[in-house]
């Protein structure tokens, strides 16, 4: 199912979650980062047009400064996050130039999705960027989004960013191997849900545990991502982002994950 749905999409919104963006010390993860610009080139030369959804700005902000002060202080935290976005853009430049493929940054707020004039820009511009061969990058404008007017994780922003721009496909990438009967790091004997096909029906099925240390929305988060996804048509794969060679694993059949199709 998972090779054909890839294989059948010409345009693809891939979101990376922090946790697959960060290594164990909480910096930028350059090898993965460097790998998986690496299979994006090798799609787009195939003929796809790819959209990448990127968190991890507030990790590499941290990692930058070096500290953490003010844990409460949203200003704080927005302030991290403008330095960590340049650093995580400047890793995402280096990663494609040696596909001299261009990439361009998109930062978007909840407000933005709800006028329909700045929706019609996003989409003329992510339709220009994918066309030109440019890889656009999408990532919250935390500057500007205080926590009662963000979208709040990127699991949405992706999903929205599917709809907005027509997406054919929907990949989220996190570190875990897809959706679960229960949380995995908290029962080693949770059992891999292979297809979602009534996510009402799921939601009363699985159980949600709690949210590790990077990640903002847990399992909750995707389920909504899928659920916007799969009402205008688009089906959303779930997967590890970690895993070696991870989109052409995936695209082989060789890597699991969780489709999401109703
Ligand atoms: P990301 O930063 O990749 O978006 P999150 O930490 O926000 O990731 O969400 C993924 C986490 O959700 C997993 O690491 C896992 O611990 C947790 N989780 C809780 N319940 C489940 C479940 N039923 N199936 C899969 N993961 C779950």
């Amino acid at each position: 199912m998972i090779p054909e749905l890839i294989a059948q999409a010409r345009k693809i919104v891939i979101k990376i979650g922090s946790n697959t963006l960060a290594d164990q010390e909480g910096k930028i993860n350059l090898g993965f980062l460097e790998e998986f610009a690496g299979q994006v080139a090798a799609f787009i030369k195939g003929g796809k047009q790819i959209v990448i959804v990127s968190s991890g700005a507030q990790v590499a902000g941290l990692s930058t400064l070096g500290k953490w002060v003010r844990k409460q202080d949203i200003h704080y935290k927005q302030a991290l996050c403008a330095v960590g976005q340049v650093e995580l853009m400047g890793a995402w430049l280096r990663g494609f130039a040696p596909y001299s493929l261009h990439i361009g940054q998109i930062l978007l707020t909840r407000d933005d999705f709800g006028d329909s004039i700045r929706t019609l820009n996003m989409r003329n511009t992510l339709f220009t960027l994918a066309d030109e061969g440019i890889v656009p990058i999408i990532n919250e404008n935390d500057t500007v989004g205080v926590e009662e007017i963000k979208i709040g994780d990127n699991d949405t922003l992706a999903a929205q960013s599917a709809v907005l721009w027509s997406a054919d496909l929907l990949i989220l990438f996190s570190d875990i191997d897809g959706l679960y009967n229960k949380n995995p790091k908290e029962h080693p004997d949770a059992e891999l849900v292979r297809e979602v096909r009534n996510l009402g029906e799921i939601r009363n099925t699985i159980s949600a545990g709690g949210v590790n240390s990077f990640g903002t929305g847990g399992i909750a988060t995707k389920l909504d991502a899928a659920e916007q996804a799969v009402r205008y048509g688009i089906p959303m794969i779930l997967a590890h982002g970690g895993r070696s060679r991870t989109l052409e694993a995936l695209a082989a059949g060789t890597q699991p994950g969780t489709v999401f199709l109703g």
